[in-house]
Parts: structure tokens; C-alpha cells; sequence
């Protein structure tokens, strides 16, 4: 059995703002983008005007991203070389440009996560009336 941890009251429920981040789009409205560039968050979203400027993401989504691409890169590191024994040069350059693209693909998606986060649980500012 799951326990829904949002109240009937709880007018920002967890799981779609997650969701919303993930997808980097705003976490009240889903519509507006949550980036303003690569990694920079707007300061309101530009469909509903919810501020996101509070947000203290810090390390918090690089350590994530190492987090994900080292557990699912080093297992199949092993693999590879257990199962193809590749050339050396070719198995660095594919996990190389495999770790980069995973962790550029992450990034972005594991901080509008965080803010989410922290928005739908009023942390950092997010729960004042600015
Ligand atoms: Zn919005």
C-alpha cells in the first residue's frame, strides 16, 4: 500500500511539480519554461508568473547527475569489458562522449527536479507572497 504524502489541502502537490521539472517546465503551471539558458532559471515563468527566482538548487543537481551517470556507466563499463574486451582507445572514447552526453542530457533535467522540489515544498522563499 502507498501513502499519499500531499494533503487534500495541498495546493502544491508533489508529483506533477516533479514531473513538470523533469521536463523542465514551470512547476506550478507546466506551461512556461523553467530555464532561461542552459542551466539558468527564469525569475517568473512566463505563462503563469509564479516567481522561481528563490530557488538554491547549488550542487544539488551536479551531484545527482554524477550520482545516475556513475551508476549506470560503471556497471556497463564492466560489462563491456568482460563481455568485448574492445580496444582501449575505442572503449575510453566510447565511455567518454557516453558520460558527457549522459551528464549534459541530465543536468538541466535534474535541477528543474530540485527546484521543483523545493517549490512545491515552499522551501527558500517559494512559500512568501513575492
Ligand atoms: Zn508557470
Amino acid at each position: 500500500m502507498t501513502e499519499d504524502i500531499s494533503s487534500p489541502e495541498d495546493d502544491r502537490p508533489m508529483k506533477p511539480a516533479m514531473w513538470r521539472g523533469l521536463r523542465r517546465r514551470c512547476p506550478n503551471c507546466g506551461e512556461g519554461g523553467l530555464m532561461a539558458s542552459y542551466l539558468k532559471v527564469r525569475d517568473r515563468c512566463e505563462s503563469c508568473g509564479e516567481a522561481l527566482y528563490h530557488h538554491r538548487a547549488d550542487d544539488g543537481p551536479a551531484y545527482l547527475t554524477i550520482l545516475v551517470v556513475g551508476h549506470l556507466m560503471a556497471p556497463l563499463l564492466h560489462v563491456a569489458f568482460v563481455q568485448f574486451r574492445p580496444d582501449p582507445l575505442v572503449m575510453a572514447g566510447l565511455f567518454t562522449v557516453g558520460c558527457v552526453a549522459l551528464s549534459l542530457y541530465l543536468l538541466p533535467r535534474l535541477k528543474g527536479l530540485v527546484v521543483a522540489i523545493q517549490w512545491a515544498r515552499r522551501m527558500h522563499g517559494f512559500g512568501g507572497t513575492a
